[in-house]
């Protein structure tokens, strides 16, 4: 056996982690359900490193080192599951079987309980950066236990995407820590794409801009605090021309957004885990509304805001507005995600180093941005940061944001220009700073057809009026 470590699966992830595996020096074995994938990588890529062909499974597992290290890359779900059984009786204890693909960390969580009482190591782990980043540097998110972190972490460090030298792969946690956090990554760029979606569309009908005006603005941006790999490729395809018919491209595509299912776990993950993740949720739920276009025929021509055009000179202010808009909405969203994974470690029992998760979403992944920079750097000066408007910078950036913020989202409400991102964001910023919630209000609602209590300012304890019964003290339950 010569095996650093095994691929099955050689699907457009797994053909390319093994090579960025085998390019990095170390000795992959491969192996695919239908052996001519197996074959033609070698045949193709063979002169890039060490690879290890197995046609069967247990000529694969006979390739790996011991303790052996055993990667899937295949569909989530089902599959995996079968996948899993077909291995996992091949192994000894303390061999370890790696999950790369998308997989919902209640299954990863499940499965690595289940094969740690057959003395397996289960590593679920967050791969990023889709097919290019798997071949020339993923960030990689680990996580089962620490014992087989020892043993993997280096590998995955090196191949993963660095950023100032740093590796884009860390562990995150125990047992399904890795795919969870993941998935919130997933969930941040469903909000940070819908924010930015927002921006353009305010631009094109409130400002009056072109697209390929529009594509200038956002590469100045990019130059900016909002730098990042989402705003960037957003000025290439606002630039971008349709050969067909000569339009700009944007306006040839049809407005309704797919999606794969990472938001929608993070939404119903935070439902459960209470975590107010709003700006994620209206981001899922525009690209849900935008398919539905039975309902939205059957609303267009609805009567909605109007104001006049703006002047050249009141869209360049206009066009700074929505900066700053964007910017906060961008912190409140992203402040969510990572106060949704602390609620989580609490759950969970993990113990997660916040700022090492910005410090690996710097590069890899399409989050990717010199902002995580700064989240990495608050984290570091303030482990135990509950949020980050506690830093000074974002919290004077926010101050500074006040007057524009309000002012992008209410011309988007004159205009009648859904914002459901920007909306979400700002009524979350002002949740968290107002004194006093009309929460209060519905506890006595909640007390009164449901008998269900309530505290009060002044006591401690849970009481309840007896609504019925005028002039009957309230009781203390
Ligand atoms: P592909 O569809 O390209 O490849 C799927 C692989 O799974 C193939 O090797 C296929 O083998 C194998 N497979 C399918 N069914 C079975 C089965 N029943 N038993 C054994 N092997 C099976 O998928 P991807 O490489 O795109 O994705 C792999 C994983 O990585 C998924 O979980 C995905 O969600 C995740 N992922 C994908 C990203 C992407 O950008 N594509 C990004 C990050 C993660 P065969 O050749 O025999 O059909």
């Amino acid at each position: 056996a010569t095996a650093a470590i095994g691929v099955t699966g050689l699907g457009v992830m797994g053909r390319n982690l093994a090579r960025n595996f085998a390019r990095n020096g170390y000795t992959v074995a491969v192996h695919n359900r239908t052996a001519g994938r197996t074959r033609a990588l070698v045949e193709e890529f063979g002169h890039e490193g060490a690879f290890v062909p197995a046609e069967s499974a247990a000529d694969f597992v006979a390739a790996l080192e011991r303790p052996r290290r055993l990667m899937i890359m295949v569909q989530a779900g089902a599959v995996t599951d079968a996948v899993i059984e077909e291995f996992a009786p091949l192994l000894e204890p303390g061999d370890m079987i790696i999950d790369g693909g998308n997989a919902h960390y209640a299954d990863t969580r499940r499965r690595e309980e289940s094969l740690r009482e057959r003395g397996l190591h289960f590593v679920g782990a967050g791969v990023s950066g889709g097919e290019e980043g798997a071949l020339n540097g993923p960030a990689v998110m680990v996580g089962g236990s620490s014992e087989s972190y020892d043993v993997l972490g280096p590998m995955f460090e090196s191949i993963s995407a660095k950023v100032d030298g740093e590796p884009c792969a860390t562990h995150i946690g125990t047992d399904g820590a890795g795919h969870f956090v993941k998935m919130v990554h997933n969930g941040i760029e469903y909000a940070d794409m819908q924010l930015i979606a927002e921006a353009y569309d305010l631009l094109r009908q409130v400002a009056g801009y072109t697209p390929a005006e529009i594509a200038g603005i956002f590469r100045t941006w990019n130059e900016g605090r909002l730098g990042s790999y989402l705003i960037e490729i957003t000025a290439e395809v606002l630039a971008h021309t349709d050969a067909a018919t000569g339009r700009a491209f944007v306006d040839v595509v049809a407005d309704a957004a797919g999606q794969k299912g990472t938001g929608r776990w993070t939404v119903q993950t935070a439902l459960d885990l209470g975590s107010p993740v709003t700006a994620i949720a209206q981001a899922t739920f525009a690209r849900a509304a935008s398919g539905q276009r039975e309902l939205r025929a059957a609303y267009a021509g609805l009567p909605g805001g109007t104001t006049p055009p703006l002047s050249r000179t009141e869209a360049t202010r206009f066009t700074s507005q929505v900066e700053h808009a964007l910017y906060a909405s961008k912190v409140i969203a992203y402040d969510q995600g990572w106060k949704m994974i602390q609620d989580a470690a609490g759950e969970f029992g993990w113990k997660i180093d916040l700022g090492a998760v910005a410090r690996i979403w710097r590069g890899g992944c399409i989050i990717r941005a010199s902002f995580l920079d700064r989240i990495r750097a608050a984290y570091a000066a303030d482990p135990d940061l509950v949020s980050l408007l506690g830093e000074m910078e974002f919290a004077m950036e926010i101050t500074d944001a006040q007057v524009p913020w309000r002012e992008t989202v209410a011309s988007a409400a004159r205009r009648g220009i859904p914002v459901p991102a920007f909306s979400a964001a700002l009524a979350h910023y002002d949740t968290l700073r107002a004194e006093r919630l009309p929460a209060a209000l519905l506890q006595g609602q909640r007390d009164y057809f449901g008998a269900h209590t309530y505290g009060r300012t002044d006591r401690p304890g849970a009481f309840h009026t007896h609504w019925a019964e005028p002039g009957r003290p309230e009781t203390s339950a």
